[in-house]
């Protein structure tokens, strides 16, 4: 191995079995300070956020998890603890960030793109992360869905011959069993227009135990089904957690990663490149860098969109495309992603560009005339083109 994985420090009163047996861990969440105080010592600002209330976001981790946030300044341990600055005032704080309840036509459907659909089949997480955007649905833990609201859900997908992809998110859809999970992708399968299942989780990350070979038979049978991973930081890359990005990609579900940059967790290019280099040989494409939302009590864990630039000007250039995450930000209100890229055009002028190039370089770019610009054949393709254009929402 190129890089070094190391396994999780599981503690010695915990059995093997145990400890890699996913349902274990969900059955031994910490969620109170009882239980976060006998594994951690808690700082008097911590002690302070278990004291929020209602206001509090809910608070959860496996301990396996847990067990890779021990070092006090770690992380980690920013990720899955509560902290009192979360029930401060802060500079923008949004309930709902995403505007998710205005793309919400039918139960647990968020329809904001008019080709996918995100399908939140379970609100439960098996770790409550701090920065998480969906704060207006996540952890309420009124768990799987309904199977009135599963029917309508499913039939809104049926009526809607636009959309191609449906991507299972939540909470996390692998907190739920194999088998819901089955009959979800296979319900889905036998909708004709629906192409692609994207599973969004952070199970690969705070409970790498789910990846089963039984979890793994279940994907490959309703292929194609893409897995969206979320690793914030090279340290969460244990060997548990490689063995399972491994299982997936051995067995054809392609993994892509999808980041987001937190305020003295990870917004160093050093620790951007360090994952992304391992994301990337353990095939795993780094796909998505997001600027963090402005949800509920995250103010303390916000970059500044100038500072993830910055992050992103330093790798361009040093770092291989391929494990080059996109930057990008989700315009609050429901705007939709937009990508932020550095910028080294310097001047246009008529069909001419002036570039300045990531280590110096000065050229121009012509463009041949407009006049000579053409548009190739596309017969063959016409009908597929006009239906996804005029695919609605
Ligand atoms: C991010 C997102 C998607 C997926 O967008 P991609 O750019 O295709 O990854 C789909 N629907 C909603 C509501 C989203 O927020
Ligand atoms: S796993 Fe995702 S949905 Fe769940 S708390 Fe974390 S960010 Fe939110």
């Amino acid at each position: 191995m190129k890089f070094h994985f190391p396994r999780s420090p599981k503690p010695p009163e915990i059995s093997e079995s145990d400890w890699n047996n996913w349902t274990w861990q969900l059955r031994h969440s910490l969620k109170t300070q009882e239980d976060f105080e006998s594994v951690f010592a808690l700082s008097a600002d911590e002690k302070a956020a278990f004291q929020g209330g209602k206001e509090l976001f809910n608070i959860r981790t496996t301990p396996y998890y847990a067990s890779l946030a021990q070092d006090g300044g770690s992380s980690i341990r920013q990720i899955l603890m509560p902290h009192k600055f979360e029930i401060e005032e802060g500079s923008q704080q949004m309930l709902d960030p995403l505007g998710e309840k205005r793309n919400n036509p039918a139960p647990r459907i968020i329809h904001r793109y008019s080709d996918r659909a995100l399908f939140l089949v379970t609100d439960i997480c098996s770790v409550y992360c701090r920065f998480c955007t969906r704060k207006h649905f996540t952890g309420q833990e009124q768990a799987f869905i309904k199977n009135e609201e599963y029917e309508k859900a499913l039939a809104y997908i049926k009526s809607h011959p636009g959309i191609r992809e449906v991507i299972l998110s939540g909470g996390d859809p692998l907190t739920i069993s194999d088998a819901q999970l089955d009959r979800v992708l296979s319900d889905l399968r036998r909708i004709d227009h629906v192409e692609i299942i994207r599973i969004g989780s952070r199970m690969p990350v705070v409970c790498p135990m789910r990846v089963t070979d039984d979890l793994v038979k279940i994907l490959k049978k309703n292929k194609p089904v893409f897995l969206m991973s979320h690793f914030n930081h090279p340290n969460e890359l244990t060997a548990e957690a490689a063995e399972a990005l491994e299982k997936f990609v051995d067995n054809g579900v392609p993994v892509m990663n999808q980041m987001v940059l937190l305020n003295g967790i990870n917004n160093h290019p050093a620790l951007i490149q360090a994952l992304n280099r391992r994301l990337l040989y353990l095939r795993v494409k780094p796909y998505y860098m997001f600027q963090c939302d402005p949800s509920m009590g995250t103010d303390h864990l916000r970059t500044s969109i100038e500072d993830s630039l910055e992050i992103q000007k330093e790798l361009w250039g040093h770092l291989s495309g391929l494990a080059m995450p996109n930057l990008s930000v989700d315009i609050p209100n429901g705007g939709g992603k937009t990508y932020l890229v550095p910028n080294f055009e310097t001047k246009q002028e008529g069909r001419v560009r002036h570039y300045l190039g990531w280590d110096g370089v000065e050229a121009q770019y012509v463009s041949p005339a407009p006049e000579k610009i053409k548009k190739p054949d596309i017969s063959g393709f016409e009908k597929e083109w006009s239906d996804l254009k005029n695919s609605k929402r």
